[in-house]
């Protein structure tokens, strides 16, 4: 945006303005995607060995009587394994940022892929019950980790903004030419308001919310759904439940 500086004649001498140095924007969020990137690669290795060590240690307590050491070392590898999928968000978002989120597609029953989150969450989370509604087979050609992230984080959410005792419903249905997949949960729900920005980058309800997270999950979900051709959404009744649903298109 320029104005011009008149002289008394009211004849323009000169013009002032301020441009936006997009140039200079864009290397500064690549210096912080750098940023983030080499921080998160650093945390990994001591993370990665923190793991193996705690692996071997909860092994060894698993021979003993010692219920306290066994409990310890269970929960210390849960936070573990909770911090290291912290640095793989952050170290997604920067990938996705620099435009290196590669999507490799194979054909896969999604199906067993429900089956494995299912089996996985039984053994983490006896806090709520999960009820998965599904067909035997349906498949896809889609990036089956990836995929596997967005469920995570799609129940993940569930379990985290919803009380214990509380119902998670996933289900799997398949139409002529598409499959959608839905994770409702009974918990605290979202303002309508709120529901259209929840998939921006870093955006959470509660910022000082003492349920952690950096706001990052649904911003990747939905670009890893958006790179399929697909599209993810959220429904929801404030103070009574939330539902995500993403649709995806067969081949
Ligand atoms: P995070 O959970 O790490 O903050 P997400 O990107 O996964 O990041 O979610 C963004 C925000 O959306 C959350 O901070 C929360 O406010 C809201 N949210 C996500 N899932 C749910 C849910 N199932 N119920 C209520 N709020 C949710």
């Amino acid at each position: 945006i320029a104005s011009p500086i008149l002289d008394e004649d009211g004849n323009i001498t000169m013009w002032v303005g301020s441009t936006t140095d997009i140039q200079g924007l864009k290397e500064e969020e690549q210096r912080k995607n750098d940023f983030i990137s080499m921080v998160s690669h650093e945390l990994k290795t001591p993370l990665t060995s923190i793991n193996a060590y705690l692996q071997l240690l909860l092994r060894k307590a698993e021979k003993t009587d010692d219920q306290f050491l066994k409990q310890a070392y269970a929960q210390s590898l849960k936070q573990v394994r909770n911090m290291t999928e912290m640095i793989n968000g952050f170290l997604n978002v920067s990938r996705l940022e620099s435009g290196k989120l590669h999507i490799d597609k194979t054909e896969f029953n999604i199906c067993d892929l429900l089956e494995e989150i299912k089996a996985d969450y039984k053994i983490q989370y006896s806090s709520h019950e999960l009820i998965f509604t599904s067909p035997q087979s349906v498949i896809v050609c889609a990036d089956r980790l990836k995929l596997a992230q967005v469920l995570n984080n799609l129940v993940g959410n569930a379990v985290k903004y919803s009380g214990n005792g509380t119902k998670i419903y996933v289900s799997l249905k398949k139409s002529e030419n598409r499959i959608r997949v839905t994770v409702k949960d009974e918990g605290m729900g979202i303002k309508s308001e709120n529901l259209t920005k929840l998939f921006d980058k870093y955006y959470r309800v509660q910022q000082e919310s003492t349920i952690g997270g950096f706001g990052i999950g649904l911003y990747l979900s939905a670009e890893i759904i958006q790179a399929h051709g697909g599209k993810i959404w959220a429904e929801s009744e404030f103070g009574k439940g939330s539902t995500f649903s993403f649709e995806l298109p067969l081949k």
